[in-house]
């Protein structure tokens, strides 16, 4: 039952968004604790990581801290020596070390996220016994090694070769690049193109110990400097038939359940880096002073406050939603995932500009934190698949499943058409009926606990869940197939939706808290409904742009700029 597959098809499936989810008793009582001690340990290093980010260094005294305080046994169960918290509790840890430093989350993230998740979800017993209490300990470091020089967004394309031996071990050769805790790591998930009769790819669990396994220089980075990022090489590396994870050939759908799976650390990190910055630029503005007035006072400064703070509350409305359906035990839930990484991802960028900005000149300075933030957050939108693909992902898994749904309707009617989907059109009249059924169209109300003052809010998206529908629809009908090529369309389809997502979280959130005592629950109403606003004035425009729009003009002129190679005109001629 994904929430987010479901808008597309028009409908919004309430009780799994409605009351909005709190964190496990257990999980609060180790973060009150765990909170204040990262705190503590990274609270007065805040010069360290300014050394460290300009030296582009992590020393090993202070990863042995990292180690002390149980931070790389956050998500290990309690079972192997770790503290077992659930997806929503390590991504409250990793927003408060990302409050302090990014490369410190990395280091932590990429070592639980991605490096290890592959035991934790496809090891076997004796896997999860061998190495998890290493992992949990600190004693193994973990990375995530997938990316190659010719393979980043189209990891399907990867070369590192998995060559099966006569007793079952594997020789694997090949070069990855860009491996985040390359240098530091002990233990390597691993993914190649095995060469057996199951062809594909396999994933394994590789020791940097062994014969073969070796890595490059520290990379020199835009940001997150000071967290390490090296090639890994393996030349002749023998592994064990026993360290293949999951089964032989399935090594890309472990990688893409790993990087789903792993995607509420980066967001939880992103609404870290954002609160920090709400910090910072609120101090900014009530003490820095122009015109004989604090700059807190002027309008087109509060407007970025408020933004800040909107695109905070609403990422970790949705990061903490996704971190509850993974809790839950969901298993539909990557479209979701994607949506709150870009989501969030996004939002701490904008975040991380406007608070630069109000602290202008000075907040171009190195002392001041905005730059390093800056830098630092670049990284979010690029890894762990890009901000367009995730889009594209986003909107293609949608269709996909809206597709299959019209494909039963179709044979429900008559299979009289080659092409379901194109053929489709002869069924609007039911589709569209159907549609009224499923989404309530013409009716009051589809979410039913609403207080009053999120009723019209919640009018937004209820209507523009019918629109997605209809959007979807329409594009189906009209490209069939071939609208995996219409990459415009697919960004618009994906935009709505995740407006859609995460304007529905913010929604569930917002009445949550109203209900509770205090301020806090009235502002948490006035974020929902200016949210719900913005958020309509961008579905509208993207609801518009699928029929009126300029892509074919902008792929002429791309298409111009491509073949001259540089921008052409010139005042001077
Ligand atoms: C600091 C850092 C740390 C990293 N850590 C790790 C790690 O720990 N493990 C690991 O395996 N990898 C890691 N990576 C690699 C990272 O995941 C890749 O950089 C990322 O997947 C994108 O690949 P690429 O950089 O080769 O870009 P490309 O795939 O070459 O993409 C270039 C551009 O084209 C766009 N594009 C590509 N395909 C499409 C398409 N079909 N449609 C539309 N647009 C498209 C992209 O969005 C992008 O804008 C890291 C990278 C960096 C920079």
């Amino acid at each position: 039952m994904s929430v987010a597959k479901y808008l597309m098809a028009g409908r919004i499936l309430e009780d799994r968004l409605f009351p909005y989810p709190s964190l496990r008793e257990k999980d609060r009582e180790v973060l009150g604790m765990m909170v204040d001690a990262i705190d503590q340990f990274l609270g007065p290093k805040q010069q360290d990581f300014k050394r460290w980010d300009l030296a582009a260094e992590q020393p090993a005294e202070f990863i042995q801290g990292l180690r002390d305080l149980g931070l790389f046994g956050l998500i290990v169960p309690e079972e192997y020596g770790g503290i077992g918290l659930s997806n929503a509790g390590y991504a409250r840890v990793l927003s408060q070390s990302s409050s302090h430093d990014s490369s410190v989350s990395l280091t932590i993230g990429a070592h639980s996220s991605i490096g290890m998740k592959g035991i934790l979800l496809f090891g076997t017993a004796e896997q999860k016994a061998r190495y998890l209490p290493k992992l949990a300990s600190g004693e193994m470091i973990a990375a995530f090694c997938l990316t190659e020089s010719g393979a980043g967004s189209d990891a399907a394309s990867i070369r590192t070769q998995a060559v099966k031996n006569a007793d079952g071990s594997w020789t694997l050769n090949g070069e990855k690049i860009w491996i985040t805790n390359g240098g530091i790591a002990d233990l390597y998930t691993v993914f190649a193109r095995t060469s057996s009769a199951a062809g594909k790819i396999t994933a394994f669990v590789v020791e940097a110990a062994w014969p073969g396994v070796s890595h490059g220089r520290h990379e020199d980075k835009m940001g997150i400097r000071a967290s390490s990022t090296t090639a890994v090489s393996f030349a002749g590396v023998q592994v064990p038939a026993a360290n293949v994870l999951d089964t032989e050939g399935k090594g890309f759908k472990v990688a893409m359940a790993i990087l789903n799976n792993g995607r509420t650390g980066l967001g939880g990190g992103a609404v870290g880096g954002m609160k920090a910055l709400i910090a910072h630029a609120t101090q900014q503005a009530q003490s820095r002073k122009q015109f004989d007035t604090p700059i807190a006072q002027f309008g087109l400064v509060r407007e970025k406050i408020a933004q800040m703070t909107i695109d905070c509350f609403a990422a970790e409305s949705v990061v903490w939603m996704v971190a509850h359906y993974i809790d839950s035990g969901d298993e539909d839930y990557s479209v979701e995932a994607a949506m709150s990484k870009v989501f969030a991802s996004e939002a701490l960028q904008r975040s991380a500009y406007e608070a630069l900005q109000i602290a202008a000149g000075s907040g171009y300075m190195r002392d001041a934190p905005y730059e390093q933030i800056t830098r630092d957050c670049r990284i979010l939108t690029i890894f762990e698949g890009t901000n367009e693909v995730l889009r594209l992902y986003i909107a293609l898994s949608g269709l996909k499943d809206l597709g299959r749904s019209l494909g039963e309707l179709k044979a429900a009617v008559d299979d009289i058409f080659n092409n379901f989907i194109k053929g489709f059109g002869v069924l609007t009249d039911y589709a569209e009926k159907r549609l009224t059924q499923a989404t309530g169209v013409g009716r009051d109300k589809i979410l039913t606990q609403m207080p009053e003052a999120l009723r019209e809010a919640a009018g937004v998206y209820e209507r523009y869940t019918v629109e997605l529908a209809k959007a979807s629809d329409y594009l189906l009908r009209k490209h069939g197939k071939s609208i995996a090529d219409r990459q415009h369309d697919l960004k618009r389809i994906a935009d709505i939706g995740i407006d859609l997502f995460v304007g529905l979280c913010v929604l569930s959130r917002a009445a949550a808290s109203s209900r509770g005592p205090g301020e806090q629950g009235e502002h948490a109403v006035r974020i929902a409904r200016v949210f719900a606003q913005q958020a309509k004035r961008r579905m509208a425009n993207a609801v518009r742009r699928i029929t009126r729009n300029e892509d074919g003009e902008m792929n002429a002129l791309t298409g111009f700029i491509l073949d001259k190679g540089s921008y052409p005109w010139d005042v001077l001629i």
